[in-house]
């Protein structure tokens, strides 16, 4: 069996769903996971945010105004009267329980459910449509089935019982479409598994079934060994290691969420990730294999902070770090990159909003800088085939760029430098042209 999850954009509007429609209705057997229609989880994260404010009247606009956007998809999608009934009740359904969330007091646990109505939405309009086409489906309702223990981590022995006695009570069938991102938490609750967090769902439900392999669908194909955004003449890379995977997914463009690539690397399952917009072209192949040796691409993250403390207490003392990394822990945000000298730590985090507590934490042990509008450039490969001159090749292309701070030899498979954000698409495309162009 294998899996194969479509993004936002992959089901944007009626004409994507139809293709995803064609490109499932071969009879591999599959479990298709599916995202909210794109822009949909920001809407209900906007209609949340009116709810908050208790701006009842801005969000019965709102909420509106988004139903009938979906009644459009309904008209446009279904061929017949019937199944357009069907999914204007559907989408009626939703609508109405969001609507009952506009009265009072808005909470938390409300905004969770709130944020899961995107994917119920896509799932059924896509079974809706396979059944207009006389394509045999079985919705499996990721609530049934996907759910987080109390440390927000994957429940794998319970995911696995529950998705598999699912499937079992369908025999026969090859077709199964499910929810991306939404779950259940350890109360029973709907919860989800964070933002762009339908990736993960892949991987978890690939693991849990032991699928052949993992298909990642978006539209670009796969990874490249560049920004395509930033720089002109990127290429496709064909094969990637877990590893090296792993750190471009977290450092590059939105292709692969980062946390989808270890549940695949457990189980040692292939995940491939493909284009809706060019079905034929293979994408990027994931393996534990380790294919070529040398810098196979660079990436970059905007958004990073850098925060330094110098301490004379730091001197000759142990367990120093120690209480650095605690105050991070309590807050919950966790470091990136991390430089150490004698007196003094820089360390960067790309999530904000603790940083006045965690900064007034850190007073404690010793002056505090905090640097903002930073970018790790990221630099990806096999590094040990070629242990020579892989960090200069990188810094040569870079020696007109100041450069805040560099981490290397943590792994075999990153260098990671941080510079001004401003200083980005200089550094992307110089790099370019010194690591691939002359190949
Ligand atoms: N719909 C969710 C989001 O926009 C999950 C996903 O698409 O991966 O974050
Ligand atoms: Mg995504």
């Amino acid at each position: 069996m294998r899996v194969l999850k479509f993004g936002g954009t992959s089901v944007g509007n009626p004409q994507r769903i139809a293709e995803v429609g064609r490109l499932i209705s071969d009879s591999t057997p599959k479990i298709v996971v599916l995202s909210a229609m794109s822009g949909t989880t920001n809407d209900l994260v906007t209609y949340s945010e009116y709810l908050y404010k208790k701006d009842h009247s801005g969000a019965k606009v709102f909420l509106e105004s988004m139903r009938q956007k979906y009644y459009r998809v309904s008209e446009e999608l279904f061929a017949t009267e019937e199944l357009r009934k069907q999914g204007r009740e559907m989408i009626d359904t939703h609508f109405d329980n969001l609507d009952e969330f506009n009265r009072d007091m808005f909470t938390q646990h409300e905004e969770k459910t709130v944020l899961a109505k995107g994917e119920l939405i896509s799932t059924a309009l896509m079974v809706y449509h396979l059944q207009e086409l006389g394509i045999a489906s079985v919705l499996l309702p990721a609530l049934n089935f996907m759910r987080i223990d109390k440390d927000q981590e994957p429940d794998n022995y319970y995911i696995r019982e529950n998705l598999n006695r699912e499937i079992a009570l369908h025999p026969g069938s090859t077709l199964f479409i499910t929810q991306g991102f939404i779950c259940r938490n350890a109360f029973g609750e709907i919860d989800n598994l964070k933002r762009g967090g339908s990736d993960y769902t892949a991987s978890i439900i690939g693991a849990a079934i032991d699928a052949d392999e993992i298909q990642i669908w978006t539209d670009i194909d796969g990874f490249h060994n560049n920004d395509p955004r930033y720089v002109k003449n990127t290429a496709r890379i064909d094969d990637l290691s877990f590893n090296e995977a792993a750190e471009l997914a977290y450092f590059g463009a939105k292709i692969l969420h980062p946390t989808s690539v270890r549940p695949a690397q457990d189980k040692n399952i292939p995940v491939r990730l493909k284009n809706t917009m060019d079905p034929d072209s293979p994408g990027t192949l994931i393996t534990s294999r380790v294919t070529g040796s040398g810098i196979k691409a660079v990436a970059a993250k905007d958004g990073i902070v850098a925060i330094r403390i110098k301490s004379d207490r730091m001197l000759l003392a142990f367990g120093f770090l120690r209480k650095v990394f605690e105050i991070f822990e309590s807050h919950r945000t966790s470091i990136d990159m991390i430089a150490t000298s004698e007196v003094s730590v820089s360390m960067t985090i790309d999530q904000v909003d603790r940083l006045s507590e965690i900064v007034s934490d850190l007073e404690n042990y010793g002056t505090v800088e905090v640097i903002h509008d930073q970018t790790i450039i990221c630099v990806v490969g096999d590094m040990i085939g070629e242990s020579r001159g892989m960090a200069v090749q990188a810094l040569e292309a870079l020696r007109h760029i100041p450069v805040r701070m560099i981490s290397y030899g943590s792994s075999n498979n990153n260098i990671s430098l941080l510079i001004k954000t401003s200083d980005k698409i200089d550094a992307l495309n110089s790099l370019s042209n010194h690591l691939f162009q002359a190949r």
